[in-house]
C-alpha cells in the first residue's frame, strides 16, 4: 500500500531528549534519576522515549495507569516501571499477570494490596499536595505492616516557585518517611531537582524537562528544546484592506495582504489561545497568525515571505514562548499535541 501524506510533522530530537535527561541526572547528584513517561511521554511517544533512555540508563518509569504501564512492558523489565494513579480492584488482573507494581496511595488501596497477596509495591506519602497518598494522619506503623515497599514517594506542590512550601513538604516527607521500611525514597520532579541536594533523596522523577520544559531558572541554559512542529501550506490568497480573516471575523485586514492557511487546528492541540497571537516561521520570516484557530486549519500572514502553495511552514512551538503566546502551561502544550502528527525522530 501506498504510504499517506500527512500535511503535518512532529520533529523529535532524540539526542537532546537524552542530553535533557543526563542533565537532570547529572543534576541529581548521587541519587538515581527516573523518567515520568505518562499521558505518551508527555505526547512525544511513550514508546520511543522509553528506549531511548532506557539505553542512556534510566531504569525507573513512572506512568499514570494500567493501559500506559503494558504498552511500555514488552521494552523494558517489568520491575523498572511503576503505575502512580495506584491499583483499583479492576486492575488486580493486569498488575498479577504483568509483575508491575503499582504505587499505593491510599489505606484501601493498600489494603487491597496486601489481601490480593502483597508483593513488592511503591507508597505515596502525601506531604501536602492533597491530591494523592497517605496523609500524615493515616500514616501510623500498623498500615505498613507486611508491604514490601520500593519507593516510598511523595510530591512537590509548587517546586517551580520560591515558596515555603517547598521545604515544609520537604521536612514532612522526611519525619513522614523516617519510620517506614523502604528501599528508596524518593520526592523531587523536574523543578524538585533544582531545589537542591535536600530533595534529590535515593531517585529523582523528572518529566517535563526531559521533553525541554523549564520550570525553574537553575537549568534553563542547560535544557533544549525537543519538539519542533511543521505543517504544510495549503492555500494562499491576497486580500484586500477591509478583509477580514477566519471565523468569527476577529482579524481584518489593515492594508491589501497575502495569507495562507496551513494545515494545522486546534484538533492538533494548537488550541484556540493562538489565535492572532501565535506565529510561524519560513526560511526565518516571521509569519504571524491571523484570525481564530480553526479545528484543522491555521490561517497566516505571508506578507514578507515568498512561500507558495505546498511548502512546509514552521510553527513556533518553542515552549516558553508557545506558553506565553497561547496561555497554555508547557505540560498542556505538549500533552495536547494530537495524532495527526507524523513523528519523526532524528
Ligand atoms: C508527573 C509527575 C512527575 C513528573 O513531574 P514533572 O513536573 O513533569 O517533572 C513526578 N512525580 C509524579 C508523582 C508525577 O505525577
Amino acid at each position: 500500500m501506498t504510504e499517506i501524506h500527512r500535511p503535518l510533522r512532529l520533529n523529535l530530537d532524540a539526542s537532546a531528549l537524552v542530553q535533557n535527561w543526563t542533565v537532570l541526572s547529572q543534576a541529581s547528584g548521587g541519587a538515581a534519576t527516573g523518567a515520568a513517561v505518562k499521558a505518551n511521554g508527555y505526547g512525544l511517544g511513550a514508546r520511543e522515549v522509553v528506549k531511548l533512555l532506557s539505553r542512556a540508563g534510566c531504569a525507573d518509569f513512572f506512568v499514570a495507569n494500567w493501559a500506559e504501564a503494558l504498552a511500555i512492558s514488552d521494552l523494558v523489565p517489568n520491575e523498572q516501571i511503576a503505575v502512580l494513579n495506584g491499583v483499583q480492584a479492576e486492575d488486580l488482573a493486569a498488575a498479577a499477570e504483568s509483575g508491575i507494581a503499582p504505587v499505593l496511595n491510599s489505606p484501601l488501596q493498600i489494603a487491597r494490596w496486601k489481601q490480593a497477596g502483597g508483593g513488592r509495591c511503591h507508597v505515596m506519602l502525601d506531604s501536602g499536595i492533597n491530591r494523592l497518598g497517605i496523609g500524615p494522619d493515616q500514616a501510623d506503623a500498623a498500615l505498613f505492616d507486611g508491604l514490601q515497599i520500593d519507593i516510598l514517594l511523595s510530591h512537590l506542590a509548587s517546586a517551580d516557585e520560591d515558596v515555603p512550601q517547598n521545604a515544609r513538604q520537604q521536612s514532612l516527607f522526611c519525619a513522614m518517611s523516617a519510620g517506614i521500611p523502604c528501599q528508596r525514597r524518593s520526592l523531587a520532579n523536574s523543578a524538585g531537582i533544582q531545589l537542591g541536594a535536600d530533595y534529590h533523596f535515593d531517585l529523582t522523577r523528572p518529566g517535563i524537562s526531559i521533553y525541554g520544559g523549564i520550570e525553574r531558572p537553575e537549568l534553563a541554559d542547560a535544557l533544549s528544546q525537543v519538539v519542533t512542529v511543521e505543517a504544510q501550506l495549503l492555500q494562499v490568497r491576497t486580500l484586500k484592506r477591509g478583509d477580514s480573516v477566519g471565523y468569527g471575523a476577529t482579524f481584518v485586514c489593515p492594508n491589501d495582504m497575502r495569507v495562507g492557511t496551513i494545515a494545522i487546528g486546534y484538533a492538533d492541540g494548537y488550541l484556540r489561545g493562538f489565535s492572532n497571537r501565535g506565529r510561524c516561521f519560513a526560511n526565518g520570516v516571521v509569519l504571524p497568525v491571523v484570525g481564530r484557530i480553526s479545528m484543522d486549519l491555521t490561517i497566516v500572514d505571508l506578507s514578507n515571505a515568498t512561500v507558495g502553495e505546498g511548502d512546509w511552514i514552521d510553527v513556533d512551538f518553542h515552549l516558553s514562548t508557545a506558553s506565553a503566546q497561547s496561555g497554555l502551561s508547557q505540560y498542556e502544550l505538549l500533552t495536547s499535541l494530537g495524532s495527526r502528527f507524523t513523528r519523526h525522530w532524528s
